[in-house]
């Protein structure tokens, strides 16, 4: 008889996003002439950079002759992204990574999501909460966690973000193996700083721990004085692991790239306490279940570091930050706290009421789509997520129906 894992039957359905298409249909034939302005999902709408396009088409055109077309590539990914990703992307910023530390693969998500498969099953896991849900699924699905109560999973270390701490979780106050941590955050758009990142780090230093770094949004960081990279921090190197995607920096979320950097010296441990590279064994992993990015995506991927790519991916992100900050800046007019929009694309409101009514209010009042904090984690209660990613003009309309209606 073939068996199931049944750390899949734990997994608590998500009804997020099915509740809220659920919701906006029923508005939708409510109201058939009100034009809907969808604000709530983390997925881009601008065109690829045109030095991404012109790269990709060149490289199409390599694969339809047989004198320049490629088959499998290296698993790892092309050295010629590799290089260009090191150079530009890490040590441009003082942060010493090497080509050879780089793993390109087609998402941040899968790989998120995989690397923790190469660690043991009864590591302690610290998970924030509000949170990117992947990180929580992909732990259930290993058999890391208990039953879920009451909207938690028995097992779990969560790290609550609240108005207090910014959303900027604090240490645990018992020892963890592994951390996961994002910033610019999703949902919450909460940017760490220099000292709050170091504290993490010393931390999984002094605890022999490793630290998943989710650095997804980093092409939205402003301020200089933020990290754009966890190696930009003392220490780094041997404890963290950093996942970065063109996806939100260059548009590439149908397009499909991402890497993640794995430092040499980052180590974890055997049962009896040898160190062994991580490199190696994520290395191992990504050799036997991945096999490349296509030629004509990693191509497109590498022309965000040529002069034009820079100059277009700049002002991508300036084009959504000018919407995120009219958001920021229209919502806390009205009265309401905010958390992000300066550094990232998301802003997190405090909705001074639940966060499906607050939804109701504004789908049902404005035809405006935003997501209920609810759905990232018990402490995002009380709060909604608005992107930016949306045309200006949608954005303007939004926040002026919000005004005339709250
Ligand atoms: N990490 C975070 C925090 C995200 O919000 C997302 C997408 O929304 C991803 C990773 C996924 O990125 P990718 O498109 O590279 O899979």
């Amino acid at each position: 008889m073939i068996k199931i894992n049944e750390n899949y039957l734990k997994l608590q359905a998500s009804y997020l996003f099915s509740d809220i298409a659920r919701r906006v249909s029923d508005y939708q034939q409510a109201n058939p002439d009100k034009a809907l302005i969808k604000l709530g999902i983390g997925d881009v709408t601008r065109a690829l950079p045109a030095a991404c396009v012109k790269a990709f088409h060149a490289a199409v055109d390599e694969m339809a002759s047989d004198d320049t077309f490629r088959g499998y590539g290296p698993e790892q990914g092309y050295d010629f992204l590799r290089e260009a990703i090191a150079r530009e992307g890490f040590q441009a910023r003082g942060a010493s990574i090497e080509a050879d530390e780089i793993f390109v693969s087609d998402g941040a998500k899968c790989d998120s999501g995989n690397f923790q498969e190469i660690f043991a099953s009864d590591i302690q896991v610290a998970i924030p909460d509000p949170v990117y849900p992947v990180y929580i699924d992909t732990n259930v699905m290993a058999g890391r966690t208990g039953e879920a109560r009451d909207g938690r999973y028995e097992g779990l270390v969560y790290l609550n973000g609240n108005r207090d701490n910014g959303f900027i979780p604090d240490l645990p106050d018992q020892p963890v193996d592994l951390i996961y941590l994002c910033f610019p955050n999703n949902p919450t758009g909460a940017m760490a700083t220099r000292e709050q990142l170091q504290k993490w780090v010393d931390y999984a230093r002094a605890n022999k721990a490793i630290i998943l770094y989710d650095a997804a949004y980093e092409a939205f960081i402003q301020d200089d004085s933020l990290p754009h990279s966890i190696y930009e921090l003392e220490g780094a190197r041997e404890v963290a692991v950093e996942f970065r995607s063109f996806s939100k920096t260059a548009g590439f979320t149908g397009t499909r790239c991402a890497y993640t950097v794995v430092p040499k010296a980052c180590m974890a441990y055997t049962a009896s306490g040898e160190p062994v590279p991580v490199h190696g064994l994520w290395n191992r992993r990504h050799t036997t279940k991945f096999n490349s990015v296509s030629y004509p995506v990693q191509r497109a991927a590498e022309a965000v570091y040529g002069p034009q790519g820079k100059a277009q991916v700049k002002e991508l992100i300036a084009y959504y930050l000018n919407n995120a900050r009219y958001i920021r800046e229209s919502m806390e007019t009205l009265g309401y706290r905010c958390i992000g929009g300066e550094n990232s694309p998301y802003i997190w409101i405090d909705g001074k009421s639940d966060s499906w009514e607050f939804f109701d209010r504004l789908l049902n009042n404005t035809g405006v789509v935003c997501t209920p904090g609810a759905g990232f984690g018990k402490c995002g209660e009380g709060y909604i997520r608005i992107s930016a990613f949306n045309s200006f003009e949608n954005v303007q309309e939004a926040m002026t129906r919000i005004s005339n209606s709250l």
